[in-house]
């Protein structure tokens, strides 16, 4: 049988997101719930790969199987696609398989040219109307389909309105815009040298295309990128029939959720604009009515819409983000899906569901976004701090949590001087998707334009940056980089603090603090801990940290990289001391010199965990990052020493790695080196009996040896810890256990695990430095030429951020097969960047690992997406 390519909305389900894309499975799903859906037909995700695998084309098929659709849909309907008295009009709109707001195409009131958009004005009897659905469509068809800058459209329509005295689009007449439209054609035409396109056939298919298109765009690219979804889904383009909120006083368009997406609080939430189409919403060009008013305008629009609401709410047992037009009186929705939250409104809601008794506490744990936890841990105002500021305007608190940081005007300006180390606030008249990236940059986002669903108000609340919006108080000149506000003048690279939890905005610099966690949080964390079988620890160098940690539900430490101790004013020198000397002893008696602060740390560590497992990984990095680089510090050194600055710089440049990362680092520092590791053993051994002693915690400690590549390696430096550790036992008459691991981080270790495993007991993962060394990305440079790989497609995340699960994933899968085999009991554990990213902690989880270890702020975050993957292999 041959593929279907395309479905009527009467034929499919929600079960068929996959194929349909969310929005086209939801309207099947709508249809089949008998509600006030305008009719349409769904063009398959598959029929997108289908597209580029016809190098960007539509198949004969797949168009044959769309023109069928469309009859049907004319036989629904009553009209004729493409008729010049009574045209069948219709929207063309893109829908993946998950919602990505904003980031591909629509085209609106598709099927009008020169001689239907008359034969429309005389059916609909509103000629004014007619011509501004013409107009818009030029304008959305040039840009969409063929890329022509809008703002040459705009800037026509604005010059229109000057030149009538209009103040809003809906004061010009039908006549102006007839003018208008001529004008619009003009552009078009001297843009791309043809007309515009008159038959409604070519219209379609060339919009059908530019949805498939726009599924490759840069922008949804990088929102792929952000949120993990996979290049290959594709995007379903769905056809509807318009309807029309532009039509007068008794028709209108908005959206609404049914549960406050910035509370959770249960309300029904939303924003409508009357005569209006949706793109004026969602731009947030005007600033629409709330919801309510509604009640007053049309009482029995909303007395239906919020009894359709709420039989979606129930029907999806979800918190639903809806659409819906009203076309003189008469209501329609457009599209529900379950709306985008802050992660506090999803805590609540999921919470509340579960007392609802609408669904159980796994799914309540499912349904939590686990990167979106990040934003509970966002910082707010000192309220001290804020006591004493006075601001200097205030909007809308679109998105919350507070902000500080200094004033660009453009998404391009904003992420250059982040990526000099600046906190950015982003300044715009009103924000869209080609922004992403400058906001993305930001600390917080602050809008002239727009409501609370305006693009710059969800978009911030997705991603968790606190936004102000729709401050229409401010005079913004992005020309001469400035705004007034209350009175102000704020220049660009001037300080603003936002708080997108009140909506207030302040000129200056305000002390911000950490958040905190509400009683919500810890219900799903409980439940998310019933259900995950991977334990997470966390990589923690202090006992700040570590305490940190604790509180955030670390199980234990499973990195401390014992370098980070070393690096403060007091200690510095006697590392240096160390490394410059020039025989063993010398180099000892400067070891010896470091042990009192390596164990005072280590105890602190091991106070601060109460027994927990603690990992405590010996030295790593290459010598010469402890070196002095500065005259002034070396003459101090040589001071010190009792030598010449010229000894030094010879010690220096003999430490001279041409690739560092590949140099003398790791495990090779204990084999030259082997008194560092005793000092380290001597260290640790010595801070665990002691707080054994004193505290009774039941401590063990685990000695992580790093970048092991070959079993006689580990051995070599296993025989120096053993034969340390042992005598310090002896010297307290202590019986503690201990255990000696290592760190699987080269590729070899990974092929050898078996032969590795032998001496090790334990493995941890250290992805960072696997990644670099399977790759052979340099894990400090690759930012330079990955973004080429992302534009030409050939890696889709950064596998710094995500683990390469094709790759990488296969080494260790390989590694934890090995080394079970030769051990049984072997602990395995990542401790690689990775251990916080749900994607590569689901697929610790596959492999069996034991335990994550990430750092403190991503550990709630690694506790949900563990147990989503234990419930995810349970499905
Ligand atoms: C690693 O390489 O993954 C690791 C955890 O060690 P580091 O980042 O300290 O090299
Ligand atoms: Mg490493």
């Amino acid at each position: 049988m041959s593929t279907k390519w395309v479905y009527q909305f009467n034929e499919g389900n929600a079960e068929m997101r996959n194929l349909l894309g969310g929005k086209g499975a939801n309207l099947a799903e709508m249809t089949g719930l008998g509600l006030p859906i305008p009719q349409g037909f769904t063009v398959t995700t598959e029929a997108c790969t289908n597209y580029y695998d016809c190098g960007e084309n539509i198949s004969d098929e797949v168009q044959g199987q769309i023109f069928d659709a469309m009859k049907a849909l004319e036989n629904i309907q009553g009209k004729e696609f493409g008729d010049l008295e009574d045209p069948l009009l219709v929207s063309v709109r893109s829908g993946a398989r998950v919602s990505m707001p904003g980031m591909m195409d629509t085209i609106l009131n598709l099927g009008l040219n020169d001689v239907a958009v008359e034969g429309f004005a005389k059916k609909t009897g509103n000629p004014r109307f007619a011509y501004d659905s013409y107009r818009r469509f030029i304008q959305m068809f040039a840009d969409v389909v063929k890329e022509v800058d809008k703002a040459k459209f705009e800037a026509v329509l604005d010059e229109m309105k000057e030149a009538k005295g209009a103040k809003f689009d809906t004061d010009l007449t039908a006549d102006d815009l007839k003018e208008v439209i001529v004008r619009y054609k003009e552009i078009y035409k001297s843009e791309l040298g043809e007309d515009f396109p008159q038959e409604p056939k070519e219209q379609l298919l060339e919009a059908i295309k530019a949805v498939f298109r726009s599924w490759d765009n840069p922008r949804a690219i990088y929102y792929r990128r952000m949120n993990d979804i996979p290049g290959d889904w594709g995007t379903a383009v769905n056809v509807q029939t318009m309807v029309f909120g532009n039509m007068g006083d008794t028709s209108g368009t908005g959206v609404a959720f049914t549960r406050n997406p910035s509370t959770g609080e249960k309300q029904i939430y939303g924003e409508y604009l009357i005569n209006a189409q949706g793109e004026d919403v969602v731009a947030g060009v005007r600033t629409p009515q709330p919801i309510t008013r509604l009640k007053e305008d049309l009482p029995e629009c909303y007395e239906q819409f919020m009894q359709i609401a709420k039989t979606l709410e129930d029907h999806y047992r979800d918190m639903q983000d809806m659409e819906f037009t009203i076309q003189e009186g008469k209501l329609y929705f457009l599209q529900t899906r379950n709306g985008k939250r802050t992660a506090p409104a999803a805590l609540r809601i999921a919470c509340e569901l579960v007392d609802e008794g609408m669904i159980t506490k796994e799914e309540a744990v499912s349904r939590i976004e686990a990167k979106a936890l990040d934003q509970l841990l966002h910082p707010r105002f000192d309220p001290e701090a804020i006591k004493a500021a006075v601001p200097i305007g205030e909007a809308l608190p679109a998105s919350p949590g507070a902000a500080t940081g200094k004033v660009y005007f453009t998404a391009e300006t904003a992420k250059l001087h982040h990526e000099a180390g600046e906190k950015v606030i982003l300044v715009r008249l009103e924000t869209s998707p080609e922004d992403i990236e400058g906001m993305h940059a930001a600390e917080g986002i602050l809008t002239a334009r727009g409501g609370m669903t305006s693009h710059a108000a969800v978009v911030a609340r997705g991603m968790g940056t606190a936004c102000v919006a729709g401050c229409g108080d401010i005079q913004l000149d992005e020309e001469k980089g400035l705004f007034i506000l209350g009175g102000k003048t704020v220049r660009e690279g001037d300080y603003i603090s936002i708080d997108g939890s009140t909506g207030k905005v302040y000129y200056g610099e305000i002390r911000t603090i950490p958040a905190t966690i509400s009683g919500n949080f810890d219900r799903i964390m409980t439940w998310a801990d019933e259900i995950r079988t991977l334990k997470v620890r966390t990589n923690a160098d202090t006992p700040a940290d570590a305490l940190n940690a604790v509180k955030f539900g670390a199980e234990g430490i499973g990195l401390c990289r014992t370098e980070h101790m070393f690096f403060d004013a007091e200690r510095i020198p006697k590392i240096r001391r160390m490394i410059l000397s020039r025989t063993k002893e010398a180099r000892e008696i400067a070891l010896n010199q470091l042990i009192p602060y390596q164990k005072k740390d280590f105890k602190e560590l091991y106070e601060v965990m109460e027994g927990k497992p603690v990992t405590i990984r010996f030295l790593d990095p290459p010598l010469h990052e402890f070196l002095p680089t500065t005259l002034e510090e070396i003459s101090a050194l040589a001071k010190d020493m009792n030598v010449t600055v010229e000894e030094i710089n010879m010690t220096r440049a003999s430490l001279h790695e041409f690739n560092p990362m590949m140099g003398h680092r790791g495990c090779r520092l204990a084999v030259t080196y082997p008194e560092i590791a005793k000092m380290q053993t001597r260290a640790v051994m010595e801070a665990a009996i002691e707080v054994k002693q004193e505290k009774g915690f039941d401590i063990v400690p685990e000695i992580m040896i790093p970048l092991v590549g070959e079993k006689k390696e580990l051995q070599f430096v296993k025989n120096v810890v053993v034969e340390t550790a042992e005598k310090v036992k002896a010297y307290y008459e202590s019986d503690i256990d201990y255990h000696i691991g290592t760190m699987i981080e080269i590729p070899r270790a990974a092929l050898l695990a078996n032969e590795i495993a032998e001496e090790a007991e334990f493995f941890s993962f250290g992805t960072n430095d696997l990644t670099q060394m399977t790759f052979g990305f340099s894990r400090d440079d690759a930012g330079k030429f990955l973004e080429a790989y992302y534009d030409n497609k050939i890696y889709e995340s950064d596998p710094f951020a995500k683990l390469d699960q094709d790759g990488v994933g296969q080494l260790i899968a390989m590694a934890a097969e090995k080394g079970r085999k030769t051990r049984p009991d072997i602990k395995l554990g990542i401790c690689g960047e990775h251990g916080g990213d749900p994607a590569s902690v689901e697929f610790c989880h596959k492999v069996g690992l034991n335990y994550v270890s990430c750092s403190p702020y991503r550990v709630p975050i690694a506790r949900l997406a563990a147990a989503q993957a234990a419930l995810n292999d349970k499905q």
